[in-house]
């Protein structure tokens, strides 16, 4: 059974890319049936940041992915916080010991410096502790298994670190980008386990989806060169790796490198899912949610950041895209994120939303301008003509003049369309508008249409100054429509009132 995980270390809020990699997991997961596991990554306490965790249990259940098992979540593979499971750790890194694929270091802060140097001085371009430095150091892999233990004995500390084997390539298969080869010359001995207690990421890491039976791990491209290393522990640990996949990443909106946590509304766009409060500046971060986007939008638009279907649709529900998504295609290179784009997807999502939705997103809006709020009928007449020309909710606010009479007249139509004639012309326009018995659209268009001809005059003649006499604006949708919404009696009061 496929169980895909998603791991977020809870060092501040996730961002978009984190969502992204999260909604990919899911897609791959409820494609083949599989489980969506959430497990929290957090055995570096010094990164740790409070309110972190429940961000990302929120925002998953915001933007309709929760997981089907995790922190938060329940399941039988638990604990699912790596900070609750850090006593099953060291065992794995002792048989590592035992294996003589790990080693116990007792190097000071001065020896690691000190070895720095060494290094840089012979210029060496990427000082690492390898197969080729490690030898140099005499507290580490040298000392004899007596030794080892006396250190142990007297409290020393000590970290445990991955023997990197010499002269040895690397190769692993990455669903997207096809073989990857490494050769161990460019890993470093990669600490396991340190002397607090707690196991280092890659450790973690590999014990974890091993015992969660994970069987594809999907992440983002950063974790690429961790894999080579996970591997080797896998082998070590003669433990069948999962698949992996990593995912390309997501780039500024002029493709000038990686989309940044501070890039969000430095450049006028959220990054974040939900709003982020800094626990200890106290600062926020906006996010999707608050500023009015649909989280199916959100998710459709993610979607495409590094995916597509390969066909012309462009609007999908999450169903739909679980149906669409495959790992193939998914590509390799790094995506643009576009905001005007994404405020189009949530344009396409408003106008999928029903009447009623809108009313119940529209009335606080209305009420925070302090307008009175009319009758439910109105307010669902009123979003039905507004719907077309709105992004957000609130720019629905934009047919605030169907709830108030004008209280002045769009400058220019007055300039261009005004003329002598045309008060004379707006009364008999009353008149023929009064005789209209059931006053519906099509019987205004009618009435209007045959007016036209009555007077010999043109729809540019008489449209502008009709719309502007009853909403004081210059443009907005169907006067037809507007005038069905508004009633025969508001409809001549506005003309009448605009004319005398
Ligand atoms: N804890 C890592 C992170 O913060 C997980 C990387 C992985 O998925 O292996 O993204």
């Amino acid at each position: 059974k496929v169980r895909v995980r998603f791991a977020p270390s809870p060092t501040g809020p996730l961002h978009m890319g984190g969502v992204r990699t999260a909604l990919y997991n899911y897609l791959f997961a409820k494609k083949h049936g599989g489980d969506f596991i959430l497990r929290i990554e957090d055995t570096d306490q010094t990164r740790y940041v409070p309110g972190a965790e429940d961000y990302i249990v929120e925002a998953l259940k915001w933007s309709g992915i929760a997981p089907d098992e995790g922190q938060g979540f329940g399941g039988s593979f638990g604990p699912y916080r790596q900070s609750e499971r850090k006593d099953l750790y060291y065992q794995y890194a002792q048989q590592l010991v035992d294996s003589g694929n790990a080693y116990y270091a007792f190097d000071t802060a001065e020896e690691l410096e000190e070895m720095r140097e060494r290094l840089k001085k012979a210029k060496v371009a990427a000082p690492q502790y390898n197969a080729v430095t490690r030898g140099s150091m005499k507290n580490s892999v040298s000392l004899s298994a007596e030794e080892v233990e006396k250190r142990l004995e007297n409290g020393d500390p000590y970290v445990i670190r991955l023997k990197v084997p010499r002269n040895e390539e690397i190769r692993f298969f990455d669903e997207i980008r096809g073989w990857v080869v490494v050769h161990s010359s460019n890993l470093d001995d990669k600490v396991l386990f340190k002397s607090d207690g707690m196991p280092t990421y890659h450790l973690a890491n590999i014990v974890d989806d091993h015992l969660m039976k994970i069987t594809h791990v999907i992440r983002g491209e950063e974790w690429l060169p961790s894999a080579p290393t996970h591997i080797l522990l896998y082998k070590f640990l003669e433990w069948e790796a999962p698949k992996m996949a990593h995912l390309p990443l997501i780039l500024k909106p002029d493709g000038n490198g990686k989309l940044s946590k501070r890039d969000g509304d430095r450049l006028g766009f959220p990054v974040f899912p939900i709003d982020w409060i800094d626990p200890i500046s106290g600062e926020k971060s906006s996010g999707y949610r608050e500023k009015g986007y649909y989280p199916e939008a959100f998710v459709n638009m993610l979607a495409f950041l590094g995916w597509n279907p390969g066909t012309e649709q462009e609007i999908f529900s999450l169903a739909e895209l679980v149906d669409a998504f495959s790992i193939e295609r998914v590509g390799k290179s790094g995506s643009k994120f576009d905001p005007e784009k994404t405020k189009w997807f949530n344009q396409q999502w408003l106008r999928k939303q029903s009447d009623d939705n809108l009313v119940t997103a529209l009335k606080p809006i209305l009420e925070k301008e302090n307008l009175d709020i009319p009758s439910y009928e109105f307010l669902k007449g009123y979003v039905s003509l507004m719907k077309e020309r709105a992004q957000f909710p609130t720019d629905l606010l934009e047919g605030k003049y169907l709830l108030t009479e004008p209280q002045e007249y769009d400058a220019k139509t007055i300039k261009k369309k005004w003329k002598e004639n045309t008060p004379e012309l707006m009364g008999k326009l009353a008149e023929v508008l009064r005789g209209v018995e059931d006053f519906s659209a099509e019987n205004i268009e009618t009435a209007f249409k045959k007016f036209l001809e009555d007077q010999n005059v043109g729809m540019g003649a008489v449209l502008p100054n009709f719309r502007v006499l009853v909403t004081g604006m210059g443009m907005g949708p169907s006067m037809f429509q507007i005038s069905e919404l508004l009633g025969k009696d508001p409809v001549l009061k506005r003309i009448e009132e605009g004319i005398t």
